[in-house]
């Protein structure tokens, strides 16, 4: 993987910095700057080297021309309160306005293009059509440095096509994460334990498939749970239950005995009538669910208090634990307790823990963790899954 110092001295040169800088908004204001600040050890380091830099990023999900509720520019000035300097910012992302933007930088000096995905080359299906972005880009600077972790598995313009227009390399965040991966995927020390949750199995299918031939133990939480209790046999009542793949949860089952992997399935389940913050609730015994007072109607929001002291205690004779999906809807007090339980234990191993995925991360935060607490908190949900499949990144490859 070429680094920014293969790209040689960049006094003067103008950088063109690919970051991913897609917060959450709420009526304009950003909620979580976590990954602007993660931009920042590239940027500063450039700044230092007196290159002139042209930082370019997605913003949620506009359909290849401008919407005001996606614009960077809440960005830009977070990024300047940040960085603790002038962060100049441009109204689109090519064009005269910013040609004569990035011509106006002097040395150190950082500028900021407006949403990529406001330009239909950005995301195209079509080769050509990409490529035309890209050299448009292409055009703004001397260098590239492709520093968008979360987007690097991603075959776009600005990704993959205009890292081959010009010298360049991986910034010190998307190097930092691979580090981080290659250390879960290559010589993990053991016992090493992977906490899986979220939403759906087939979400996982691909991490969960790779992931259960190098693993010691795998607990599951989440909405995925039902679907692997409902393929040893057991009724789910409403919890989220995916039936079209209980074949593949059942391969998975027979796989890990054959390889002496332990799957840790909740013992105990929190059961609601309804989803919703005030639903009424009780815990039940996760092979008993249609049992509770809720009858079939009951769905399933988090794992239960006998669970979650199990899952800790696992967790905490663990060497390395990567966790991805929260183990209920966090979102929801009711239910966050398993979440919760699993975080703080985390927090509390003296083994190298990594969480990964977009809400998992949101997860730890929103419950008052700090980033600090954790070995490293991925800045990329997919990214890191598809890494930890041992896919080939688009966005990686091109700096091989
Ligand atoms: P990540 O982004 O970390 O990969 P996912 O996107 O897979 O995680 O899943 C996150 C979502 O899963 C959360 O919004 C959470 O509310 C939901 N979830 C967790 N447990 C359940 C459950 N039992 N039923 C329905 N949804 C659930
Ligand atoms: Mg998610």
């Amino acid at each position: 993987m070429r680094t920014i110092d293969s790209l040689g001295p960049l006094r003067s040169r103008t950088v063109i910095v690919r970051c991913d800088l897609n917060v959450p908004l709420a009526d304009g204001v950003i909620t979580d700057d976590g990954r602007i600040r993660a931009s920042l050890t590239t940027i500063r380091e450039l700044r230092e080297a007196g290159a002139k830099i042209v930082l370019i990023s997605h913003l949620g999900r506009p359909k290849g021309e401008p919407e005001a509720r996606f614009s960077l520019k809440p960005v830009a000035e977070r990024m300047s309160e940040l960085l603790d300097a002038p962060v100049g910012f441009v109204g689109e992302t090519v064009g005269a306005d910013a040609s004569a933007a990035v011509d106006a930088l002097g040395d150190g000096d950082v500028l900021l293009l407006e949403n990529l995905r406001f330009n239909a080359g950005e995301t195209s299906k079509d080769d050509a059509e990409r490529e035309a972005f890209a050299r448009e880009l292409a055009q703004l600077g001397d260098a590239f440095v492709s520093d968008g972790f979360g987007v690097v598995h991603r075959r776009q313009a600005s990704v993959y096509d205009l890292a081959q227009l010009l010298p360049s390399a991986a910034g010190r965040l998307v190097a930092a994460e691979l580090d981080v991966l290659q250390r879960l995927t290559e010589s993990p020390e053991r016992p090493y334990t992977v906490v899986l949750g979220g939403s759906k199995v087939s979400d996982k299918l691909g991490v969960i498939s790779h992931l259960i031939e190098r693993v010691d133990t795998l607990l599951i939480g989440g909405g995925m749970l039902f679907t692997f209790l409902a393929a040893q046999g057991y009724q789910v009542a409403s919890s989220l239950l995916e039936e079209d793949q209980l074949d593949t949860v059942r391969g998975y089952l027979k796989t890990a005995e054959d390889r002496g992997v332990r799957i840790v399935l909740p013992t105990d389940v929190v059961v609601a009538e309804a989803f919703a913050a005030d639903a009424a609730h009780e815990v039940v015994a996760a092979d008993a669910i249609e049992s509770s007072s809720f009858g079939a109607q009951g769905i399933g929001l988090d794992i239960g208090p006998e669970s979650a002291r199990a899952f800790a205690e696992v967790i905490a004779g663990s060497r390395t634990v990567f966790w991805n999906g929260p183990m209920g809807v966090f979102e929801m007090e009711a239910f966050a307790n398993g979440t919760r339980v699993v975080a703080k234990a985390l927090t509390e191993t003296e083994g190298f823990t990594v969480v990964g995925g977009g809400d998992s991360a949101a997860a730890v935060r929103a419950l008052g963790f700090s980033d600090d607490q954790f070995g490293h908190i991925s800045t990329g949900g997919g990214a890191s899954l598809e890494f930890l499949e041992g896919k080939q990144l688009p966005g990686l490859e091109v700096l091989a």
